[in-house]
């Protein structure tokens, strides 16, 4: 199998495999069990378009684990969504709980459609009839929906408006990621984005590199990467190139990521924002600079590119953005790759913040969602770089080490039903 055929399932098993060496407690029953999703549903529905027609959508619900608790996870629109993929992205939901500590199992939808060609009359069709296909698996207590690619938080009120009329009630619990208005956090759009700021700036302090001018390079200019951007920038870091589908802008000597985010916003695009180059997204991933965000999609940096990056730190915004070859690559050069698991954890963190407050019917100040957020960022990224020094291994098979060990100790603890 090629590196280009390799689908995100097989890399999201061949990672799991990699750090399951470093831990031979791990009885072979539980690694069996981890190997594979608990659950997959794959539905098939109508949805009434506005020409009149009705168009036939595929999408999926899979539950990876729920031995540390419900299962939450994103869901995807997008034409290249698959089976595969939902089930790699519902893995690393799994042990992104885990290295966070939240009392999560990992679960992820998606949709087979391109939400940039439906109307918003299509998707609101399309999205409660996918959110009534998967009511079956979805609840406060079971399974908890959230934003991903594709998706927003209206999306999110559309589900959750969906989900209540079911029930008779209002359930704001059943998905995260909603609009504040509707008992969404405060502090969640950005955090993601926040948290990727907060495990970067521990990476360059492990380093010793000052955050004041270290320069910031960032593929994928939507939530996650424009957020890390702007608050990478906030604390003192030069942002010198960004891109999106379209293409990336570059000046070496640094541009205001929040106006190229205006730029974008009224123009559709990054590409032509006023003082800088435009630059494609392959020239960009390969930038001198200090710092590297991936935050599109998956396999941006394969074998074919990995060896030409030259950022010293990768923090990875997406999910899933360096096969394992790459992976290898990279850590030969010495870069220093904050993995997904750990990096982006910062979106499912509030959206446990979210629940709680939900759940409770009690809300927080921005400043108190910030500030935990820290705390648990922080104190993950110490605990992962812990066990990387102390395996002596690199920090995505620490930060495997530590979910898969979590993880692995609830289920021998619950036992096997029945
Ligand atoms: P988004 O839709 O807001 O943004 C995605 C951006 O990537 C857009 O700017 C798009 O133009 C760009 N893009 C798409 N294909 C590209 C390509 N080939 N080259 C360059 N840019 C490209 O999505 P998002 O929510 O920011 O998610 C981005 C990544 O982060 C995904 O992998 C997602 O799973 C992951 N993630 C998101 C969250 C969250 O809270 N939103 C949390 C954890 C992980």
């Amino acid at each position: 199998m090629t590196e280009q055929n390799l689908n995100p399932y097989e890399i999201a098993v061949q990672q799991f495999d990699r750090a399951t060496a470093y831990l031979p407690e791990l009885k072979a029953g539980a690694k069996a069990m981890l190997r594979k999703p608990k659950r997959e549903l794959t539905v098939n529905f109508p949805v009434h378009m506005d020409d009149g027609s009705v168009k036939i959508f595929t999408g999926y619900r899979v539950h990876h684990s729920t031995a540390l608790g419900p299962t939450k996870g994103g869901i995807r629109y997008h034409p290249d969504v698959t089976l595969d993929e939902v089930r790699a992205l519902a893995m690393w939901m799994t042990w992104k709980c885990a290295v966070a500590g939240l009392p999560y199992g990992g679960a992820k939808g998606g949709v087979v459609c391109n939400p940039k060609k439906m109307s918003l009359g299509e998707l609101e069709n399309l999205t409660r009839r996918y959110a009534t296909e998967i009511a079956i698996l979805m609840s406060p207590q079971g399974d908890i929906p959230a934003p991903d690619v594709g998706t927003n938080p209206q999306t999110m009120a559309w589900i959750m408006d969906t989900y209540s009329m079911h029930r008779g009630y209002s359930t704001p619990a059943v998905v995260t990621g909603k609009p504040v208005e509707i008992g969404g956090s405060l502090g969640r759009f950005e955090a993601t984005g926040r948290g990727v700021m907060f495990t970067t700036r521990q990476a360059l302090r492990h380093l010793d590199i000052p955050i004041e001018g270290a320069t910031v390079v960032v593929q994928g200019y939507g939530n996650v990467g424009s957020v890390s951007a702007y608050l990478l920038q906030g604390k003192g870091c030069k942002v010198i190139a960004v891109s999106d589908s379209k293409g990336g802008v570059y000046n070496p000597k640094g541009f205001d990521a929040r106006d190229v985010l205006r730029h974008k916003q009224e123009t559709g695009s990054v590409v032509g924002y006023p003082g800088t180059d435009t630059i494609t997204n392959e020239e960009l991933l390969e930038l001198e600079c200090d710092i590297l965000v991936p935050a599109a999609l998956e396999k941006a940096l394969t074998e074919k590119n990995a060896d030409k990056v030259k950022a010293k730190i990768v923090a990875e915004g997406a999910n899933g953005p360096t096969t394992p070859q790459a992976d290898q690559i990279m850590n030969d050069k010495g870069i220093f790759i904050v993995p997904d698991i750990l990096a982006n954890a910062g979106g499912v963190t509030v959206s446990y913040f979210e629940w709680v407050q939900g759940l409770q019917q009690f809300f927080w100040s921005e400043r108190d969602v910030n500030v935990k957020l820290r705390d648990i960022m922080e104190h993950s990224f110490d605990n992962v770089l812990a066990t990387a020094q102390e395996k002596k291994v690199d920090m995505r098979v620490a930060a495997y080490i530590c979910a898969i060990k979590r993880v692995a100790e609830a289920i021998m603890i619950r036992g096997i039903y029945p």
